[in-house]
């Protein structure tokens, strides 16, 4: 237990000031007066880089580095680009997960009370389950590296370690354990998704997740090649309980999986390694409607709800643990009460639902 955790903030690009703001509300009314949590805010981004030509400035990463957690809210503008083309205000996001060794990026994709699916006939409660998307190689790893010759050819590599891939698939065997198993059938069970079928490198990436799931006899396991999982989300979602990936793959089907518990805005994320843990919504900057004061702040609430909860396992500190369950259980107050933005097809702006929630936590305390 610490008398004072040290929290980085980034607030980042587009909607991510607005909903970073939001959220550090949230998290000071659910810890109260006597917070041990201390908020520090650096720059990165975009608008960053566009000022400075810096995008991740050197003190920002030894600043995250150093602190207990790291908060962000999202990052990156079209069309502001490095030379090579690629958006230089995704390098903090992209820099610090392999800097930091982030290997495990847990995404929980959930459909609450009061927020309808465009998925017919499901409910809430009936879609439940983690995406656990390996962040430290696969596609993403050549990010930086890849080779673009004479302006005819153009080469990214994809990575898959042994190491790599044992770390993150016994995280998923792990996350299954605690769980309460999918909502159709209650199994416990990781679906290994992959494209074993036509590349060597999906295929080493199963053959080790056949070895970890030897140790994890209680647990259900299965394959699905990445093409058919995009339809079984759809499909059937209420059947998955843990889905492990490559970092591309988990990307992509990410944002599939959000939309079906009602968009970006409802999907919070932790990104964790052996030393430091990273919390930011699995949305993007969506500069569409920054500053229009409509952004959904739930995914980032719960992204903080998450870093509290690994703060106080962590720490042993159990009143970080107890904060984190007033917030899961305001925001589902909140949700099932009709309190919903405009991407929810409610009216609420985000300074309401910041008041509404702060409010319900300053009751609770
Ligand atoms: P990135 O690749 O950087 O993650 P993206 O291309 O996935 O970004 P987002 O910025 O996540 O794109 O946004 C996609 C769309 O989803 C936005 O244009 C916006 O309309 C909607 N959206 C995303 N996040 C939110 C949010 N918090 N509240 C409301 N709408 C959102």
């Amino acid at each position: 237990m610490k008398d004072i955790y040290e929290i980085a903030v980034v607030h980042g690009d587009g909607i991510g000031p607005e909903v970073c703001a939001a959220t550090i509300e949230v998290v000071k009314a659910a810890l109260g007066p006597d917070s041990p949590l201390r908020f520090s805010e650096y720059p990165a981004g975009a608008e960053h880089f566009l000022k400075t030509g810096q995008s991740f400035p050197e003190p920002t990463f030894l600043a995250c580095r150093a602190a207990d957690a790291i908060l962000h809210g999202a990052g990156g503008l079209p069309g502001v680009v490095h030379p090579d083309g690629t958006e230089a205000g995704l390098d903090f996001t992209l820099k610090l997960r392999f800097e930091l060794d982030l290997y495990a990026n847990i995404r929980p994709i959930r459909l609450f009370e009061g927020v309808e699916s465009p998925l017919r006939g499901v409910k809430a409660g009936d879609i439940d389950y983690i995406i656990l998307r390996e962040n430290s190689e696969g596609l993403y790893a050549a990010r930086g590296s890849g080779a673009r010759l004479r302006g005819e050819v153009a080469v990214d590599t994809l990575v898959q370690t042994r190491t790599g891939i044992e770390r993150i698939v016994r995280k998923a065997f792990e996350l299954a354990r605690q769980s309460d198993g999918a909502p159709r059938d209650g199994v416990r069970r990781v679906t290994c998704c992959d494209k074993a079928n036509v590349l060597r490198s999906y295929a080493f990436f199963r053959s080790v997740f056949d070895e970890v799931a030897k140790d994890y006899p209680d647990i259900a396991t299965e394959y699905a090649l990445v093409d058919a999982m995009a339809m079984h989300l759809v499909l059937k979602p209420g059947h998955f309980n843990v889905i492990v990936s490559e970092n591309m793959f988990g990307d992509i089907l990410s944002d599939l999986a959000a939309a079906t518990v009602g968009g970006m805005g409802m999907a919070p994320s932790a990104e964790i390694g052996d030393a430091n843990g990273f919390f930011q919504a699995a949305h993007g900057s969506a500069p569409d409607i920054a500053g229009k004061g409509i952004a959904n702040p739930y995914g980032t609430i719960l992204s903080a709800a998450s870093m509290l909860d690994w703060l106080g396992h962590k720490h042993g500190d159990a009143k970080l643990n107890q904060a984190a369950g007033r917030i899961r259980s305001v925001t589902e107050a909140c949700l099932a009460g009709g309190l919903l933005s405009a991407d929810l097809k409610g009216s609420a702006s985000t300074r309401q639902i910041t008041h509404s929630v702060c409010d319900r936590l300053a009751a609770a305390a």
